[in-house]
C-alpha cells in the first residue's frame, strides 16, 4: 500500500464519517413517532410518510425561504418537514408537528454513536497531523453533534455550513480549509462517505480524498432496497476507498 508523504492536515467529514448519523436518525424518528404519532397511524406508516415529506422537501431546504433560518438552527425545516408529514398521515396539526421536531432531535441526539474505532484514530493521529472537521449542516446541531460525542479536543479547525455559510461541495469551503491550516493542497487529507460533497470537491481542489463507504450509510428517506452512493462513471477516482476508519493509519502513519 502506497504511505503518502508531506501530508500536513487531515480533514473529516462528521456525519456517517466518524459518526452514524442516519442510524440515530433512524432510531430517533422511531422514538418521536412512539410517543407523539397521531391515534391510529402506526409508526411504521408515520416513518414512510416523514420519508416522502424528506424527499419532497429536500430540494427547498436551499431556497431562500428556508436557506437563512437552516443555517443557523435546524428547527424550521425539522419542523415544517414533520408538518408535511403529519397531513400526509390526514392530521393538518402544527402542534404536534413541534413536539414531534422535538422529540426527534433530542432522540436522534441520544442515539448518536461515534463509529467503534473513530476515537482511536483520531488519537493515532492527533499530534502528528493538524486535524480538523468539515461539516455541513445547521450550527447549532453540528455543535451540538460534537459535544454529544466528546470530540472537539481532537480538532484545531472546525467549518460548519451554518457558520461558513456555505457548505461543501462548494470550492470556497475547500480554499478556506488550506488557508487556516496554511496548507498546500497536496499536504491536505479529507475524509468522507459523501463522493459528490466530500471526495469529488477534495480532489478537484488538489487534496488526497479516502472515500468511507458502510452499509449503514442509508438515509431514512430512501427508497426500499437503496444502496449506498456509487461514484459516478465519469468522475475521478478517490486516492482510495475504505471501509473503516482504521484502514487510513497505514496511508499516513509510518
Ligand atoms: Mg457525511
Amino acid at each position: 500500500m502506497p504511505h503518502l508523504n508531506g501530508i500536513k492536515v487531515v480533514y473529516f467529514d462528521l456525519d456517517d464519517t466518524l459518526c452514524g448519523y442516519w442510524n440515530a436518525s433512524k432510531a430517533g424518528l422511531r422514538r418521536a413517532f412512539g410517543e407523539h404519532a397521531p391515534e391510529g397511524v402506526t409508526v411504521e406508516e408515520m416513518v414512510i410518510h416523514w420519508a416522502e415529506a424528506y424527499r419532497e422537501f429536500a430540494p427547498q431546504v436551499k431556497t431562500e425561504r428556508w436557506y437563512e433560518p437552516y443555517l443557523t438552527s435546524g428547527e424550521p425545516t425539522r419542523t415544517e418537514q414533520m408538518h408535511m408529514a403529519l397531513r400526509r398521515a390526514g392530521h393538518d396539526d402544527r402542534t404536534r408537528a413541534e413536539a414531534l421536531s422535538r422529540a426527534y432531535m433530542l432522540y436522534r441526539d441520544a442515539e448518536l454513536q461515534l463509529f467503534e474505532d473513530a476515537i482511536d484514530v483520531l488519537t493515532a493521529l492527533r499530534g502528528r497531523f493538524e486535524l480538523g472537521l468539515i461539516t455541513n449542516g445547521p450550527a447549532d446541531i453540528q455543535r451540538m453533534e460534537i459535544a454529544t460525542l466528546g470530540i472537539g479536543q481532537f480538532f484545531d479547525h472546525v467549518f460548519i455550513e451554518g457558520e461558513m455559510r456555505e457548505g461543501k461541495p462548494k470550492p470556497g469551503v475547500f480554499a478556506r480549509a488550506n488557508e487556516a491550516a496554511r496548507s498546500r493542497p497536496e499536504e491536505t487529507v479529507m475524509v468522507g462517505n459523501s463522493f459528490g460533497h466530500d471526495i469529488a470537491p477534495a480532489i478537484a481542489a488538489g487534496w488526497y480524498g479516502f472515500w468511507i463507504r458502510r452499509d449503514s450509510d442509508v438515509p431514512p428517506s430512501a427508497h426500499p432496497n437503496t444502496k449506498p452512493e456509487d461514484r459516478p462513471a465519469d468522475s475521478v477516482p478517490p486516492t482510495a476507498t475504505i471501509n473503516a476508519l482504521s484502514e487510513l493509519l497505514p496511508w499516513l502513519i509510518d
